[in-house]
């Protein structure tokens, strides 16, 4: 499979590829990095519509793949609870979470300081901890605009490659593939939200992209928590 290495063929893959055409297309992809990399790709499942979609696209392709899933103070009680759900029910995920003190209410004062210590860290531990050599997200370049220029492959990190295999799926696509396949799902979304993070900075919108219910009010709205920008192999902290 030869993964697009442009933007702009990420772009044309967006509308020329059909629903089918993509689920094959990341299949192949997954199968493709799995053979390369073995028990050392694992999968990041941030309980979102995204994630779960490639959990199971990951599940098809080999059931043993691993996981990691990281959870913070502020995740809302329904995405602890489906957290709890999905562990039972995969025991090969893993939970990382940062339990160090912060200052009240950081993330409205520093919410970049905040998402770094309780979302980029705990991923920098799960990939030192689990020996990860290929993390597997559920980016796509659709959801916003702070999404539109990743690849499908990224060599960002020394010895570590991120392999985004639904990066073309549309929005849609991602709803269709959880009905047609019967995928559970986080139940929050029932209530009207189309991304979800931590409580204080995940609210419900209207607007046209899925991603401006993040961080509303602050420098950061719509924006990123840094696990997709910032160097991930750097010291995991004592
Ligand atoms: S999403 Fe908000 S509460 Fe969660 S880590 Fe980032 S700033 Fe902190």
């Amino acid at each position: 499979m030869h993964a697009a290495t442009t933007p702009d063929e990420i772009h044309h893959l967006v509308n020329e590829l059909n629903f089918k055409e993509k689920v094959e297309r990341s299949l192949d992809l997954i199968s493709d990095a799995r053979r390369e990399h073995g028990d050392g790709l694992v999968v990041a499942n941030s309980l979102g519509k995204d994630s779960v979609v490639v959990w199971d696209l990951a599940k098809r392709v080999s059931p043993d793949i691993r996981g990691f899933i990281v959870t913070t103070r502020y995740k809302p009680a329904a995405t602890k609870q489906f957290m709890q759900e999905t562990v039972a029910r995969y025991p090969e995920t893993r939970i990382f979470k940062n339990d160090v003190e912060i200052p009240e209410g950081l993330y409205a004062t520093d919410p970049d300081r905040c998402c770094d210590l309780l979302k980029v860290q705990p991923v920098r531990q799960a990939i030192e901890e689990m020996d990860v050599s290929c993390w597997v997200t559920g980016l796509r370049c659709t959801e916003g605009r702070t999404r539109t220029d990743y690849l499908e492959v990224e060599r960002r990190d020394e010895g570590l490659l991120k392999l985004n295999p639904i990066l073309p799926w549309h929005e849609r696509e991602v709803w269709q593939y959880i009905a047609l396949f019967k995928v559970p799902v986080n139940p929050l979304y029932g209530e009207g939200y189309r991304s979800l993070g931590c409580e204080p900075c995940t609210h419900i919108t209207t607007g046209a992209n899925e991603r401006d219910g993040r961080w509303i009010g602050t420098s950061k709205c719509g924006g990123e928590c840094g696990i997709h920008t910032r160097p991930l192999k750097a010291a995991v902290p004592a």
